[in-house]
């Protein structure tokens, strides 16, 4: 039996509806990007998101359309965020911390129309466009005055029409628009996750989970909002909707400030002071920076009365200061792009509220408990479920309908377990009392010993320590315990330590086969674009790093000490003292035996204070899909130091001494003879031997190719060497070394007097031109060519391999995916669907429909399969599948191919798909196969 209840679609329009309607004239201020603060109200905010829609119903947004954003947190932010969701597109939040490579795989995987962006971003926006294919118009978000006077952006942008003021587009367009009347399921939001594994996934919020987690965080023991809070939202609205506050706040007519741009200490501090915030989110970092304001202006928050800090553990101090210095109530909460965000809040029970506040705190620094509408639980690697007994540590699993079922596009596939739970990829313990803590990410958790370190704890533990700024701990292989931790540590400005002090300080406070087997003191520890410690990039810039027990006991062998155990870590650590804790990132000293010099700047301090340099999403192979620009020279190429004086002058100025590879006299069998010769300097000197080098350097990248070809063919080389190093790494750098190099052999010519060189110049100008040449033919070639190593002539049914092809074709293949699309790295094409990049780039790959029988086609296809050489692997008539592996001549690298012939009306349809064995760009292999099969079928 039905209820008899009515049943109104909750959609999110109905949320600013009811605060333009009900608190229409409740303010939202906001400090905007141009530098003033902006009043509004809710009345008009959504009177100009009306605007905004129609707007872009103008631009010819459709339902279901991505729209995305890139902005701080303002009103004029909201006006587009309620604008786009209530005509039923959806509103992409792109996050701007991410580097400009990720944003444009980002916004292309999601198919973003039209972009509202800050002026702030606007270089970002200019540099991308020439990759985003699918946008069609950005939007600033300012007005006519500050709308840039001429907009280049970078490259070409064919599809792009313009740039749009966003206060123009409000001006023009009127207020009447209806919102809704579509499901509540239809998508409103998308974010994506920050991808610190593989490539960033969108989360895909639905009317209806939006309006869920509204009502979930309105809930006394969750946020507990009331009309009567002003709310400063510091999370940004591009990191899970700010934790629903752009929707909660609305939703109870609670007074908005939003911080615009400027999220320093200093300025959080005055919007709270000058518009009586009561309530406030954001991350322990932005706390931090307020503390330590507080601290050094010794000002107060007397109105100030409940904070939420979450998206990273919050440390004690934090707590602390706000309750015992500020009587601020601090909620720590957990979350995730994919839980919309709210997962858990550590708001004490009734029986916890009533011990001292001391005892409280254990279960304040957890990540808390789930609310209504959120279900937990903890599970071992098999799936079954792990005791709430605050010790097991186990996955952290999450269900409700405000979290994630599948990510956009299907990405990652499957993603719930058999009874519909979410696998959060946290580590966590679950108490008696139902505190959740996080213990780990899955990926971070120091597996030692078959037992689980919590690096969170460790680090939380050591950020107490008066003298650390940030700590991070990472797990590092051990032969005996697989991985043992360690901990970096970033002192305070000004601050010396030793190891001992942090060891000594976390005694006792950690169980001792808990205690890091080393400290190293680092400049920096790199966050990432969502203000999380980077660990996946501290593991990467400390791979080369071993243990001090080990480094000894390597030492110890390699001098030939019989018994290498290393030494107990304590014992090493108790002599070593920060100076000898950087030594052991020093270089390998030559002899073990010797005392290597203090380093000032040990390797990995040098490494991860670079680290904000690098991209956060580094591949192996990113090189190899970006080709070099032949008029840079590549950071991985020792700089052509200055030609020396001697050169330009026309003697000869080598010296007998100087000339190298002697033998002594005695072991000459010509008694000495031979030294006389080899001592007489080499004709032409330094320019003609600098020239000779010219020469050489230029050959190489052709003599690498050669040798990795012919070696790879003769089964002399591995095939990752030969080709993935070689060939695709090697060979491009060493290039552009050649051409720096010849350039550099004329100008010694002519310095150096050309009339004797200008046989040797000349010849280095000729292979630098030849390889140039190679080089701008490589690229073109590689330019035309289709990006992908995946051709098919359907993607509707996408053709899949049978097991036994896809056992030929091995694990370490990249996968047969049903909609793939192009990882990052991949230019213009990064993000996008392979489908649509063939049927753009390959216009060959067809499906071919035949007058003839299915069986014939069959027939013809095999026939033109085995013409071309290719190995059969699948003969299946009856199925209409024939699977088959092709293999080049020369580096020997595998596709695999799939023909399907099925009944058509007009005879049969023949369907073709090449995979490369390698992802990436395959200089068009697959696309020429499938289309000189297709070619060879229709005879
Ligand atoms: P994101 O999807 O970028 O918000 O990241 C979500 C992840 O942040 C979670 O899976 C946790 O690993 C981490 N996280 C969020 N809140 C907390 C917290 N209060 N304590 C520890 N980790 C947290």
């Amino acid at each position: 039996m039905q209820g008899l209840m009515q049943h109104g679609a909750l959609t999110v329009d109905k949320i600013i509806d009811h605060a333009a309607q009900w608190h229409g004239a409740r303010e939202v201020v906001s400090r905007s990007v141009e530098g003033p603060i902006v009043r509004t109200t809710y009345a008009a905010i959504h009177e100009r998101a009306k605007r905004v829609s129609n707007a872009l119903l103008a631009l010819g947004i459709k339902p279901g359309d991505r729209v995305g954003t890139l902005a701080w947190n303002t009103a004029r932010h909201m006006e587009a965020w309620y604008g786009i969701m209530g005509i039923g597109a959806v509103c992409h939040t792109l996050n701007p911390r991410l580097f400009p490579e990720q944003i444009a795989w980002i916004a292309n995987h999601a198919g973003d129309r039209v972009i509202f962006v800050d002026l702030t971003f606007m270089p970002i926006i200019a540099g991308v466009l020439q990759h985003l294919p699918s946008v069609e118009h950005v939007v600033l978000f300012t007005d006519r005055d500050h709308m840039p006077a001429d907009f280049r952006p970078t490259g070409e942008t064919p599809n792009f029409k313009g740039l749009l003021c966003f206060e123009d587009l409000v001006e023009q367009h009127h207020a009447d628009c209806a919102w809704g009347g579509f499901d509540e399921g239809t998508a409103a939001g998308l974010c994506y996750t920050s991808g610190t594994t593989g490539d960033p996934k969108g989360v895909l919020y639905s009317h209806r989970s939006n309006v869920l987690h509204t009502l979930i965080t309105l809930q006394p023991d969750v946020m507990g909002l009331s009309q009567k809070d002003v709310i400063l939202p510091v999370v940004p609205m591009f990191h899970a909707n700010a934790w629903g506050v752009a929707f909660s706040a609305p939703g109870t007519g609670a007074k908005m400030v939003m911080p615009g741009a400027r999220m320093d200490g200093a300025s959080i501090y005055e919007l709270l002071d000058s518009e009586g915030v009561t309530f406030s989110a954001a991350v322990p970092t932005v706390w931090q920076m307020l503390l330590q304001h507080l601290k050094e202006t010794g000002a107060k928050l007397p109105v100030l009365r409940k904070v939420v800090i979450g998206g990273a553990a919050c440390p004690e101090h934090i707590i602390r200061a706000f309750h015992d210095d500020y009587d601020v109530e601090v909620v720590h909460a957990w979350g995730m792009t994919e839980t919309s965000p709210v997962g858990t809040l550590s708001v004490m029970t009734d029986a916890l509220e009533k011990l001292p506040y001391d005892q409280q705190m254990p279960y304040r620094l957890k990540q808390g408990r789930p609310p209504l509408g959120v279900e937990l639980k903890l599970t071992d690697d098999a799936g079954r479920r792990l005791p709430h007994d605050g010790k097991s540590f186990g996955n952290l699993k999450i269900k409700g309908p405000i979290i994630a079922a599948e990510y956009f596009r299907g990405a990652g596939g499957r993603i719930l377990d058999d009874e519909g739970f979410f696998d959060t990829g946290d580590v966590a313990t679950i108490d008696d009392h139902g505190f959740m803590q996080i213990t780990d990410r899955a990926k971070d958790v120091v597996k030692s010993g078959g037992e689980w370190i919590s690096t969170i704890d460790i680090e939380n533990i050591a950020l107490g320590h008066p003298k650390a700024a940030m700590t991070a701990v990472i797990g590092v292989p051990h032969p005996k315990w697989d991985e043992r931790p360690i901990l970096l540590v970033k002192l305070k400005d000004g601050e010396t330590a030793t190891k001992q002090e942090f060891l000594d300080f976390l005694h006792g406070k950690i169980a001792k086969w808990w205690t890091p087997d080393d400290v190293v003191f680092v400049d920096d520890i790199p966050l990432g674009a969502t203000g999380k410690i980077d660990k996946k990039l501290i593991r990467q810039r400390m791979k080369d790093y071993a243990l001090p027990a080990l480094a000894v006991a390597g030492a110890a062998e390699a001098i030939g000490d019989p018994d290498p155990e290393p030494e107990p870590p304590a014992a090493i650590l108790a002599a070593a003292d920060g100076a000898q804790a950087a030594r052991i990132y020093a270089p390998e000293p030559e002899d073990p035996l010797s005392e290597p010099p203090p380093l000032a700047e040990p390797r990995v301090v040098e490494a991860l204070a670079h680290a904000d340099a690098e991209p956060l999403l580094e591949s192996d192979d990113q090189e190899a899909r970006f080709p070099l620009d032949p008029l840079e020279t590549p950071d991985a190429a020792p700089p052509l130091g200055p030609v020396p004086e001697e050169a330009f002058h026309a003697e000869p100025v080598f010296v007998a001494e100087q000339a190298p590879l002697v033998l002594p006299a005695d072991r000459q069998e010509d008694g000495g003879k031979a030294r006389a010769e080899k001592a007489v300097p080499p004709k032409g000197g330094v320019a003609s031997r600098l020239l000779d080098g010219a020469v050489l350097v230029a050959l190489a990248p052709a003599v690498l190719v050669a040798v990795a070809a012919l070696g790879v063919k003769l089964g002399l080389l591995p095939q990752g060497l030969g080709y993935d190093r070689m060939t695709l790494d090697w060979a491009p750098k060493a290039a552009v070394l050649g051409v720096a190099t010849g350039v550099a052999g004329l100008f010694v010519a002519v310095f150096g007097g050309f009339a004797r060189h200008w046989k040797k110049a000349l010849g280095a100008v000729a292979i630098t031109v030849v390889t140039l040449a190679a080089m701008v033919a490589a690229n073109l070639v590689g330019g035309r060519a289709p990006p992908v190593h995946d051709v098919a002539t359907d993607w509707t049914t996408p053709l899949t391999l049978s097991d036994a092809g896809l056992a030929a074709r091995g694990a370490g293949a990249p996968p047969i995916e049903a909609d793939p699309s192009l990882p990052i790295g991949s230019l213009s094409f990064a993000g996008r669907r392979v489908a649509d990049v063939n049927a753009e780039t390959c216009p060959a790959a067809r499906p071919l429909v035949l007058a003839r029988q299915p069986a014939d086609a069959y027939d013809a296809a095999k026939a033109a399969v085995q013409a071309a050489g290719l190995s059969i692997v699948t003969d299946d008539p009856a199925d209409g599948r024939l699977e088959a592996t092709g293999r080049t001549f020369w580096f020997g690298l595998k596709d695999d191919l799939i023909v399907r012939v099925r009944p058509d009306a007009a005879g049969a349809r023949v369907d073709l798909r090449s995979v490369g064995r390698k992802a990436g760009g395959d200089l068009g292999r697959n696309c020429r196969r499938v289309g000189d099969l297709l070619a060879a079928v229709k005879g």
